[in-house]
């Protein structure tokens, strides 16, 4: 069969390293650093390295990178395991932390110093900022530069042993203050750090820096290609420098591509994290953030977020794509899966006057006419229905063929009915509506004697189950942009909509966590996982029906 789908450009890259013999097997990694929630540009991550490891048979690691104390909590070590695991990014024995491999690190910085490519400098960070020059001016040597191979092996040792306090000393590679490359002129690759580690408590008090670590964490795993985003593009030099000059036989290679921006969204962790700590969500996993754990909580299935990530493509440029699109991933991927229900959101009373008082009869109801596998319910009707609210109007614009005054109506699945009279209240709020249904207009009966323009859906008052539905919107004002002149984010105050009082047909009974359904007319809910309850049920609307999306040729 001829290759229809292109490979993107890493794909070419790792071809060519197989082909030319620079790897005999792939394998990735995912680094994630564990100070907050994963978002929908990890996943992106996640599945790019999980599929290049499954694509060409190889492995992927799972590694934290938790190098930086202050900010890496356990809580998030497993939040991130529990998403990846979700996701379906399997490492089977490889889970590692980079705080395992301090000791090879601090022996990799010795390796360094001993090679002269390593000083420890007692500038302070202020200076040594000052020292580094500009982009169109080289820096300055430090005067601590030409310490010898025994001095600075003694200090970094000391460094290690607890003798300086923070900010002291450093230990810094001994590359070019002249490079056209800032992350060149001499980095910082150790400082001294009082605080203990969530895993290795207080037996270090010098930590490695990131362009440090990192490149060694890729190389001690036997990693062939460490894909990360754009932004590291400058920082690559520094990368192959290390990997270099420690000696590695078989370097990584780093490849770059660009971060998945969601427009109007809020996807960093910094802001997200400040949305959770100042309340205005309900944690890490609020339905209206775009955290993993916020998306499966609000109904998104790992299969509608690999098709979005497929969709979006690999590039080397940064661009934003639509949320539209992550909605039309998730209505894909439930449309054939999910049986199609009745549910009122905003109920209002139905009687069907001359239908028997005390009768239930039962529909047989197709729970997906799209796909028969799913087979059939029962769905009792009786003579007190709740229908939508909206789907009445006293008096109806033109082109509305719902139910009014006069007006004829199909109920979804059971019978025609015409509206004779109606109830409001002092406030002039529709109370009741009165029917009369016709017998022989009953679904399956094959009648064909006339039709209605109108079908609405209902469900049996008796029978009906009560629950909870939250409707929800962007968490920012789209129309302002996401952040304000002072860095703040725009909010929308109506991001959430909590509608009390819906009835469900009684086959929501068995409805549990994660669950999820097609409301027929409204759209896709799911059965929130954090407050719903057997008797209590709290469903989220996932997506509605209706789309603009379309998907680009
Ligand atoms: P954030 O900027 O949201 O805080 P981060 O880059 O600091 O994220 P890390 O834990 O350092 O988060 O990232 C782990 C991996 O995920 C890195 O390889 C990073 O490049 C990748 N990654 C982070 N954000 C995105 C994104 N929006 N799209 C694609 N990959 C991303
Ligand atoms: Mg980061």
């Amino acid at each position: 069969m001829e290759e229809t789908v292109s490979k993107n450009f890493i794909e070419q890259i790792i071809e060519k390293d197989l082909a030319e013999g620079h790897c005999t097997a792939v394998c990735t990694r995912f680094p994630p650093e564990p100070n907050g929630y994963l978002h929908i540009g990890h996943a992106k991550s996640i599945l790019l390295n999980y599929g290049l490891a499954e694509e060409y048979h190889g492995k992927f690691n799972m590694r934290f990178d938790d190098t930086n104390p202050t900010k890496e909590k356990e809580e998030f070590v497993e939040s991130i395991k529990e998403d990846i695991k979700w996701l379906g990014a399997d490492w089977e024995d490889r889970l590692y932390f980079a705080s395992d491999y301090f000791k090879r690190m601090y022996e990799a910085a010795v390796t360094l110093i001993k090679k002269g490519k390593a000083f420890v400098c007692d500038l302070t960070a202020e200076e040594i900022r000052e020292y580094r020059g500009t982009l169109t001016e080289p820096g300055k040597d430090s005067p601590y530069r030409n310490r010898s191979v025994e001095e600075n092996l003694d200090l970094f040792e000391k460094m290690k042993n607890g003798e300086f306090a923070d900010g002291e000393k450093v230990l810094r590679a001994k590359i070019d203050m002249a490079s056209p490359n800032i992350n060149m002129r001499d980095p910082v690759i150790y400082r001294v750090a009082h605080i203990s580690h969530h895993r290795t408590g207080d037996q270090w008090c010098i930590y490695p820096m990131y362009d440090f670590a990192h490149p060694l964490e890729d190389a001690f795993e036997g990693v062939t290609h460490s894909i990360c985003t754009l932004e590291f593009e400058d920082h690559r030099p520094l990368y192959d420098w290390v990997v270099k000059e420690v000696g590695f036989e078989c370097p990584p290679k780093q490849i770059e591509f660009a971060k998945l921006y969601l427009t109007n969204v809020v996807t960093g962790k910094r802001y997200i994290k400040k949305l959770v700590e100042e309340g205005i969500v309900d944690g890490w996993d609020d339905p209206r953030l775009v955290s993993i754990a916020a998306l499966r909580r609000r109904g998104f299935t790992p299969e509608s977020i690999k098709l979005f990530v497929d969709l979006c493509g690999v590039s080397k440029s940064n661009s934003s794509v639509d949320y539209a699109m992550l909605e039309y991933c998730i209505r894909e991927d439930l449309k054939l899966k999910k049986p199609r229900m009745m549910a009122i959101l905003d109920p209002v009373k139905l009687i069907i006057d001359n239908y028997p008082e005390g009768q239930v009869e039962y529909f047989d109801v197709p729970n997906n006419l799209e796909n028969e596998e799913l087979g059939s319910r029962k769905v009792p009707f009786s003579r007190e229905l709740y229908i939508e609210r909206e789907d009445f109007m006293e008096e109806p614009p033109k082109k509305y063929f719902r139910l009014f005054p006069g007006n004829e109506v199909r109920l979804m699945n059971a019978y025609f009915v015409t509206c004779v009279d109606y109830k409001k209240d002092e406030d002039g709020r529709i109370t009741e509506i009165h029917c009369t249904y016709d017998p022989q207009t009953r679904s399956g009966s094959g009648f064909t004697g006339r039709k209605v323009k109108g079908t609405i859906h209902w469900v049996s008052a008796a029978q009906a189950i009560p629950a909870q539905v939250r409707l929800y919107e962007n968490i920012i004002d789209e129309e302002k942009g996401v952040y304000n002149e002072d860095g703040s984010l725009n909010l929308n105050l109506n991001s959430l909509t909590v509608l009390k009082n819906c009835l469900l047909e009684p086959a929501f009974a068995e409805a549990k966590a994660y669950d999820s359904f097609q409301f027929v007319r409204q759209g896709y809910f799911c059965v929130d996982a954090k407050d719903s309850k057997p008797d209590a049920l709290v469903f989220n609307r996932i997506v509605s029906l209706k789309s603009s999306f379309k998907l680009p040729k």
